[in-house]
């Protein structure tokens, strides 16, 4: 239960407007039993007193009338209160989640599968919702009718009066903490599974094309199939426990009334002549109180799939970024093209993946002078995106260090990082949003339509514009689907559209023909001229333009040089490389 405290404290914000919706919720539950109250007494008493007598009953029909307005009114407008200030706190959490989670991308975010993490910020902070509208202000709101109903009662007898008020306030202690017990023993089992179905859904969706075509849909199929039956038998469980608190609580109700008849028939009332009326009025408060209890035991039900959900939140909230970026240095005053300052040293940078054994990098030591070209050798595997990944602080390394114009990269704020730094990943992400926001992402500032045109062009998309949307061609999921070939030099735009000083491009070309390979390869190193290149490749094609090739095998920097030098090494790895790929 201590996990919901955060969550507690999150309602305090719309303090004002949910102690409104409460009196609001108490108002409508008072009027709803007033008025049943009110007409079993009035028309027992005009039975009494007959046709033609001086009983007055304007006073009564008006308070019928008036509750019946009042509960409707107040049930209105407790609904849209209540309602509107829960959303509103609700979206304020998820803003907080979306905050908290955005800095752990990408290193803690990829032990988390999408589909979960989408899940935990949706269906979990939705589940949240019931804390207030399903649990706290009903239960609140029962108290206090339960008290304004025992002291209204006792103005006609105190015992009656007692008996019913103490009658439900036990029920109200019983009910809720009996069915919350029952409700723990399964309700995280049900949040889980439900987590787990949807998350294994979406994944079977979205690997539709291999597992059709290796034939591998059944497997998967019969576990979906598997986990449903068990989110609907936990549903189903539910749902007769919920039948059994209504069918309890009816019992419950009967049974009271029952009694209460039973001394309403024997007890003294002011007007003995009216007693009948007031056994009515007794009786009808006793049935109508039970609305009060109705809702909770289903909610208290409910309880343990609220507290699965804020655990699943908070333990997504409470995860710590592997990298902090609390420097507040700029690199904005270097940046002028060609500034010496911009070098990056690289200090015996030793690397291991969280949960992973063996070294990405090891004991790397590199140095590379502003406005130099860089191109990163290696088999597959050996570690040349770990060191871009470095770069840009994705992880920072466990022992030694980067510089960057001579202080260490953990000095620089993040903002001035990424503005100094542009990234080319080797996996281009590309958004199912227009062609024109696809580009603009590049830049901070708005790119023109000509610019964006023109680099379409220049990297060989001007084939993407020839339908008539031009610009707002939409791209991605359920838009137009781009070639591998083509998300490389979507990717490639977005690197020329940008002015960072750095680049740090994870093989641009592949993928490539050899003809749109050279064409693009020229591209790059005009864009670069003035700027510093870390181009990572398995291609040699143009690597003699290179100002310095580095050689990375098994996490280690093996050897680095100009073309000329590695290639006239004598057994060198290099000249093996290049012997092999040639
Ligand atoms: P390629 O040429 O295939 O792109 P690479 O040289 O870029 O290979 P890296 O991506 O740097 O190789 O990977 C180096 C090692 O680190 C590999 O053994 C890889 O399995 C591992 N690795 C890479 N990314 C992660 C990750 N996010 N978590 C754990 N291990 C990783
Ligand atoms: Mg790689």
């Amino acid at each position: 239960m201590r996990v919901l405290f955060p969550f507690l404290r999150l309602f305090k914000q719309a303090k004002f407007v949910l102690f409104l919706g409460l009196v609001l919720m108490i108002t409508g539950l008072a009027a709803s039993i007033g008025l049943l109250t009110v007409s079993g007494w009035f028309l027992a008493a005009t039975a009494i007193a007959g046709v033609g007598s001086l009983f007055n009953f304007f006073y009564p029909s008006a308070s019928v009338r008036g509750l019946a307005i009042g509960r409707t009114v107040a049930r209105y407008f407790e609904k849209i209160v209540t309602h509107d200030a829960t959303f509103r706190v609700l979206a304020k959490l998820r803003v907080a989640v979306f905050s908290k989670i955005i800095p752990l991308s990408p290193a803690v975010l990829n032990r988390y599968r999408n589909s979960d993490l989408l899940n935990r910020l949706v269906a979990d902070v939705d589940t949240l919702d019931s804390l207030y509208l399903r649990l706290i202000a009903p239960f609140i709101s029962a108290i206090c009718v339960i008290l304004f109903l025992t002291i209204g009662l006792s103005l006609f007898n105190r015992y009656l009066a007692l008996f019913i008020g103490a009658t439900l306030l036990c029920l109200l202690l019983i009910v809720p903490s009996l069915f919350y017990y029952l409700g723990t023993t399964f309700g995280e089992r049900l949040t889980q599974s439900r987590a787990a179905y949807r998350t294994q859904f979406v994944e079977f969706i979205q690997a539709q094309a291999e597992l059709l075509l290796f034939d591998a849909e059944r497997p998967l199929k019969q576990q979906l199939t598997r986990t449903e039956q068990q989110w609907q038998a936990y549903q189903q469980r539910e749902t007769n426990l919920a039948g059994l608190s209504t069918a309890l609580l009816l019992f419950a109700n009967g049974l009271i009334v029952a009694i209460t008849l039973w001394f309403a028939a024997t007890a003294d009332f002011a007007q003995p002549d009216y007693k009948a009326a007031f056994v009515a009025l007794f009786a009808f408060a006793a049935l109508a109180a039970f609305e009060i209890l109705m809702p909770l035991g289903a909610a208290f039900l409910h309880i343990g799939q609220v507290v699965a959900s804020a655990q699943r939140v908070s333990e997504l909230m409470n995860q710590a970024p592997l990298v902090h970026f609390d420097g507040t240095k700029t690199l904005e005053k270097n940046t002028a093209l060609g500034n010496t300052a911009l070098d990056i040293e690289i200090r015996d940078l030793e690397f291991c993946y969280p949960e992973r054994q063996e070294a990405a990098l090891n004991r790397l030591t590199l140095d590379i002078k502003a406005g130099k070209k860089i191109a990163v050798l290696g088999k597959t595997g050996s570690g040349k995106s770990t060191l871009l990944q470095l770069l840009v602080r994705n992880y920072d390394p466990q022992q030694g260090q980067i510089l960057f114009a001579g202080e260490p990269i953990q000095a620089y704020s993040e903002q001035s990082l990424r503005q100094a730094v542009c990234f080319l990943t080797q996996r281009v992400h590309v958004f199912s949003d227009t062609l024109r926001n696809n580009l603009q992402i590049a830049a901070a500032q708005e790119i023109c339509d000509e610019r964006m045109i023109e680099i379409l062009r220049q990297v060989g998309l001007s084939n993407l514009l020839e339908q008539e949307q031009g610009l707002d061609l939409w791209l991605g999921d359920g838009g137009r689907p781009l070639s591998g070939g083509e998300q490389r030099r979507l990717g490639l735009a977005r690197v020329l559209l940008n002015n960072a000083p750095i680049l740090l491009l994870d093989e641009p070309t592949e993928g490539l023909d050899r003809e749109t390979e050279r064409q693009i390869l020229r591209l790059i190193l005009a864009h670069s001229e003035n700027k510093t290149l870390v181009m990572v490749t398995h291609r040699l094609t143009a690597i003699e333009q290179f100002d310095q090739l580095c050689i990375i095998d098994n996490s280690r920097l093996i050897e680095q040089g100009t073309y000329a030098e590695l290639i006239a090494k004598e057994n060198g790895f290099f000249k093996q490389l290049a012997a092999r790929i040639e």
